[in-house]
């Protein structure tokens, strides 16, 4: 048993280093070699290639993304991320049921269930200083205060910096940034066949997600306008149900994108 293990954490640390090599060189809070942290997490749940640390929030929470899935030819590359906003906080349960789950084949995952960690420990749309997070992205980005207050100028957030330097080293085909509680599937202007095929997936309406205050600074807009790929924005109802959430989303999404476990 002790020989297995052993061998196990062999073979997880060798995928590490080379994904390391790969993929993780830009970040300078990723440990440069996988820790015995990180092969005991991944040990745990078979569908993690690698644990990754994107940055820290305000209050110092480390910001997690985990890479799941397999690497290769027109094998598409996604991301999605949910709870960017601390008080959605049921949306998270459908990255940590990819997460979770057996391994993944056939899509190249990365998923950051909890964008927002401060946020979500106080139970606030904000980041701990006050700050929306989809306001605070560094394109058509306006000073505005209050409730969807977008920070005291662009991409001041450390959240808001950790992803940015996250899409940009991984240049995703397709983000998919999950929210509550509007229930529907925001129209992408660029590629809106995507977003009909995501809503005929998940049983959500295409909409206009109507933006609260000034609609600028969004992480969406902000990768459609630096990244070739596509970027949606998928908004659950208030209280979706847990079957939804763990079992029928994440399955959907996999079929989606050519996945399967
Ligand atoms: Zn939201």
């Amino acid at each position: 048993m002790t020989l297995r293990l052993g061998a196990a954490l062999t073979a997880l640390a060798t995928v590490g280093a080379l994904t390391t090599a790969t993929s993780t060189s830009a970040y300078a809070t990723a440990p440069s070699t996988p820790t015995a942290a990180t092969a005991r997490a991944t040990a745990a749940r078979p569908a993690v290639v690698e644990k990754m640390v994107i940055g820290h929030s305000v209050r110092h929470r480390p910001i997690l993304a985990y890479h799941l899935g397999q690497q290769g030819p027109g094998i598409p590359t996604v991301v999605i991320v949910s709870t960017m906003h601390g008080n959605e906080r049921q949306i998270q349960q459908i990255p940590k049921a990819l997460r979770d789950g057996r391994r993944i084949r056939g899509v190249d995952l990365w998923v950051v269930p909890v964008m927002n960690p401060d946020g979500l420990a106080a139970d606030t749309r904000q980041d701990a200083r006050g700050v929306d997070l989809n306001r605070n992205f560094p394109t058509h980005w306006v000073h505005t205060t209050g409730h969807y207050g977008s920070g005291p100028r662009a991409a001041s957030e450390p959240e808001t910096r950790a992803m940015m330097s996250f899409l940009l080293k991984v240049r995703p085909d397709r983000l998919i940034s999950f929210h509550q509680p509007l229930h529907g599937v925001d129209l992408d202007s660029r590629r809106p066949s995507f977003s009909r095929k995501v809503s005929r997936a998940l049983h959500l309406p295409v909409s206009h997600v109507k933006c609260g205050g000034v609609c600028g600074g969004t992480m969406t807009q902000w990768f459609e306008a630096h990244l070739p790929g596509s970027a949606i924005t998928v908004e659950y109802g208030a209280h979706p149900a847990s079957h939804t959430l763990r079992v029928q989303a994440p399955k959907a999404l996999l079929r989606l994108f050519g996945g399967h476990r």
